[in-house]
């Protein structure tokens, strides 16, 4: 059985972590921040990505603390309702699913459900991998080299292991920022998840939190694809002051919230096409290979699928890393294909830059249900449950209790 490294503990890093143990693998996770990064709205567990939490044995986990709401509303300066989309709209697959829970929340599942097992050191990062037929020999920021059989990139969108061995291309900039914070439940969203589109390519969000007291906040805003954005949370936070000063809605208090979350997350939106997600015996996995990107609403399931092919085809292939990473991605590539279309509008239906758009945007959401929209977005919604899974040995034995970690290296 292999040792494996894997760089990243989000929601992927953890996930084939969770399947590699129990098919024998000795599995040590790096993760570059001091502990679980547990930010971020919600994630949709969808179609094949729901399937594979159930294969994992983690659906009661995740149902005890899925979030309960109402749907979706898009509301204009003033808080009135515009267009809403309950969460029983497209049998409970639309823009609210049905199963929705806090990405902290799943990360946090995903880590209790393998700290006895796996290995896990936070603060630390990969900085050089060089790889022979036998093994890869790992550089870390702090810490000796080590050696693994294995190393899987699971360090998301800006991953530092396809930098290191697939070079500096990848990601595609859909020209959107996104910063991500908790901010204090204003008590009347009454389970709405409601979003306020401004002139000039602006979105701001608010929906409800799982603990009382908390709401989860999202402010968008569209930049010139490739436009350099600033890495430091001070410089960023200004920037969001700047872009978003002066508008109604709920956005002053956003604002005051997003000086204070000590969960704030700022990132680019984009997405990540590689013409190949291994190389050797590195192997990238979730939005590090392949981020279809907030916008779609797939990018969790993406990873959870990815995390299930993977784990199953390296059973399947009896320690032949070379046939299991070629059909894993010969499994998984149709799906993520589909994943990365955009939906209707685009990064433009995600943050309009002009009123007409925005009105046009409300308008086809007031009539998503009905026909034009209606096919379009069940097209979209559809390609969740788009891949037929392989029935792995693994799953049969997915209840089957996790050996304790194994030292660090080999
Ligand atoms: C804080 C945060 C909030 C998010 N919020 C949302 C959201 O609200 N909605 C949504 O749709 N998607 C969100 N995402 C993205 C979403 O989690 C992913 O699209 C999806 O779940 C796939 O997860 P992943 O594990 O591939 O990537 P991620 O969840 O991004 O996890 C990657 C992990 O790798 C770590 N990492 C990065 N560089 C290194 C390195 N050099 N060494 C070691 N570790 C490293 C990161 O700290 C992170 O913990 C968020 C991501 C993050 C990190």
């Amino acid at each position: 059985m292999a040792h494996i490294l894997i760089s990243g503990a989000g929601v992927a890093g953890p996930a084939l972590a969770l399947l590699l143990v129990r098919a024998g693998h000795q599995v040590s996770l790096i993760e570059r921040a001091s502990g679980l990064r547990l930010g971020g709205q919600a994630v949709d567990l969808r179609g094949a990505g729901r399937t594979v939490v159930e294969a994992m044995g983690l659906m009661p986990a995740v149902r005890a603390l899925a979030l309960r709401q109402r749907g979706m509303s898009w509301v204009d300066a003033r808080g009135r309702a515009r267009a809403r989309m309950g969460v029983d709209a497209f049998a409970g697959e639309g823009f609210i699913s049905e199963i929705e829970i806090l990405r902290g929340d799943l990360a946090q599942i995903m880590y209790d459900a393998t700290r006895q097992a796996v290995q896990y050191e936070f603060g630390n990062s990969v900085v050089e991998l060089r790889q022979d037929d036998q093994g890869v020999d790992v550089a870390f920021e702090s810490g000796p080299r080590r050696r693994f059989d294995l190393v899987v990139g699971a360090d998301g969108l800006a991953s530092t292991t396809r930098r290191l061995e697939f070079g500096e291309g990848g990601m595609r900039s859909l020209g959107c920022l996104i910063a991500w914070f908790t901010a204090p439940d204003p008590g009347d969203l009454d389970g709405w998840y409601e979003m306020y589109l401004a002139r000039g390519g602006r979105n701001a969000s608010l929906r409800p939190g799982r603990l009382p007291g908390e709401a989860k906040a999202a402010l968008g805003l569209r930049i010139a694809p490739g436009t350099a954005f600033p890495s430091g949370r001070d410089e960023q936070r200004s920037l969001l002051r700047s872009r978003f000063a002066g508008l109604g809605w709920r956005v002053p208090e956003l604002l005051s919230a997003a000086e204070s979350a000590d969960d704030f997350a700022f990132a680019e939106i984009g997405q990540v096409h590689l013409p190949s997600w291994s190389r050797g015996r590195v192997v990238l996995l979730g939005d590090a290979a392949a981020s279809p990107s907030p916008l779609t609403g797939l990018g969790t399931s993406v990873a959870l699928v990815q995390a299930y092919v993977l784990a199953g085809e390296l059973a399947a292939a009896g320690g032949d890393h070379r046939r299991a990473f070629a059909r894993y991605e010969q499994v998984c590539r149709p799906y993520v294909d589909r994943a990365q279309e955009m939906p209707p509008g685009g990064a433009a239906g995600f943050a309009p830059m002009s009123e007409a758009m925005i009105r046009l945007q409300t308008l086809s959401m007031r009539l998503a249900t009905r026909w034009p929209m209606r096919p379009m977005l069940q097209k979209q919604f559809g390609k969740a449950a788009d891949v037929v899974l392989p029935d792995y040995d693994l799953v049969a034995t997915a209840r089957r209790s996790v050996p304790p970690a194994g030292p660090v290296g080999r």
